[in-house]
């Protein structure tokens, strides 16, 4: 694979939990309702749980009622990368971290506006970077 960051497969396994590797560098698929991140409302951007990279950010987030994490979009587009995946007999589009290659989810079509799309993302594929100090009076306050 031709990405950025490159480790050898046992690099992954010392620095990855054996359930992250499973997901993230076996392209396996955490049992639904299962993740830190599904019922997840918390602000903050969801980094690659293997290379920090950031993917997702909490605004995309909605509920997909599936039990995975579901995302309209890619904090930025070049962050993912799509790949055809005809395993299990059909042909799904795959989503990888851009950066170090690794294993995410699969996007589908059947998401909700204003992108129309699912990012179906494994909880422990993600880390979610919350941010770090927040006054509570500007909570539900405007943005600058
Ligand atoms: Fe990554």
């Amino acid at each position: 694979m031709d990405t950025e960051i490159t480790k050898t497969d046992q690099e992954w396994r010392n620095e990855l939990t054996s359930g992250q590797y499973h997901v993230l560098r076996e392209r396996g698929t955490e049992r639904a309702f299962t993740g830190e991140y599904w019922d997840c409302h918390d602000d903050g951007r969801y980094r690659c749980a293997a290379c920090g990279g950031e993917l997702f950010a909490s605004d995309a987030k909605f509920e997909s009622g599936t039990g995975w994490p579901s995302f309209t979009e890619p904090a930025v587009a070049e962050a993912v990368t799509l790949h055809r995946d005809r395993t299990f007999l059909t042909v799904r589009t795959e989503v990888r971290c851009r950066r170090c290659g690794s294993h995410l989810g699969h996007v589908f079509d059947d998401g909700p506006r204003p992108t129309g799309q699912r990012y179906c993302i494994n909880s422990c594929a993600l880390d979610l970077d919350r941010p770090r100090h927040r006054d509570p009076a500007e909570r539900d306050g405007p943005r600058s």
